[in-house]
């Protein structure tokens, strides 16, 4: 049987429910021999991955999603086979963050100006194993404490863009995210980019050194695929692909839902050595 790969997972290292143990028994389950760990602006879920999969012999390849935004566009670029104990790296990452922490504070400031006063920090960031805390921790504290109906809620009345207790998160450029990815050795992708929006700026990524698009993803349609496989061919670019499972809090997708052909990883280790 041929071998099949998911290389966009979360844990709750970042914003997934899932822990490692649990994210790698689904894998398991699936039928899945290969898998990256790619959470939100860190790597501290990929060492307890390791060791978890090392009983169903799964194997784990170096991974993360860093965050940055463009033309107040949020788009996040995977990492991808990177010396995940880099300096520089490690110290973006903290620094990163150490930036969510008060950006959580504010948000929750904002909340209080609402009139949702019974929301701590403490109890918010007790949701993620590090400091990687988010929008989807705030919007499950939400629910619990009945401010909205259900998470999707959260985001529409107070999360989202735009929305009352939106606050942005730091000025990292994607280009600043490849370079950083590039920096440490690894290569860096565009992710969901049927989701982001962004095709115009794809030339001017690739320039910056971007290696590849992650073509294959959750709900998109037969025809959107085909064109982001033109467009990778066009631009020389490897093409990857996962479920950006995120346990519970993500309904609509999981872990199973891409698996891609092991080819695929093959090419990417053989473009980090060339
Ligand atoms: P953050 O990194 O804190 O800005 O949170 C970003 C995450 O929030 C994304 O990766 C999505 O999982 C989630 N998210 C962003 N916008 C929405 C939305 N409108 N509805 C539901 N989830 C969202
Ligand atoms: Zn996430
Ligand atoms: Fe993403
Ligand atoms: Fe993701």
């Amino acid at each position: 049987m041929s071998r099949l790969a998911d290389l966009h997972t979360h844990t709750y290292y970042s914003d997934s429910t899932l822990s490692p143990q649990e994210l790698i028994e689904q894998a398991h389950q699936n039928g899945l021999s290969c898998l990256a760990v790619t959470d939100h602006d860190t790597v501290e879920g990929i060492a307890p991955s390791m060791e978890a999969a090392r009983k169903y012999g799964i194997e784990i390849i170096t991974g993360i999603e860093l965050s940055s935004e463009i033309h107040g566009k949020e788009v996040h670029i995977l990492g991808y086979l990177f010396n995940r104990e880099h300096g520089f790296l490690t110290d973006q990452l903290n620094r990163m963050q150490d930036v969510r922490i008060e950006r959580m504070k504010t948000m929750i400031e904002k909340l209080r100006g609402l009139g949702i006063k019974n929301i701590e920090l403490e109890e918010v960031c007790a949701l993620t194993k590090t400091k990687s805390v988010g929008r989807p921790h705030l919007a499950t504290i939400l629910k619990e404490k009945g401010a909205v109906s259900d998470y999707t809620q959260a985001f529409e009345k107070f999360l989202a863009e735009g929305r009352p207790a939106y606050v942005s998160k730091f000025k990292q450029t994607p280009y600043e995210a490849i370079a950083l990815i590039r920096q440490a050795g690894g290569l860096a992708v565009l992710a969901h980019p049927m989701l982001t929006g962004i095709d115009e700026l794809i030339p001017s990524l690739v320039k910056a050194g971007m290696k590849g698009l992650e073509v294959y993803y959750p709900n998109v349609p037969e025809n959107v695929i085909y064109f982001y496989e033109g467009l990778a061919k066009k631009h020389h670019l490897l093409m990857t692909g996962g479920s950006d499972a995120h346990g519970d809090i993500k309904k609509n997708t999981r872990i199973g839902r891409i698996k891609i052909p092991y080819a695929l990883v093959e090419q990417l280790k053989e473009a980090v050595r060339a």
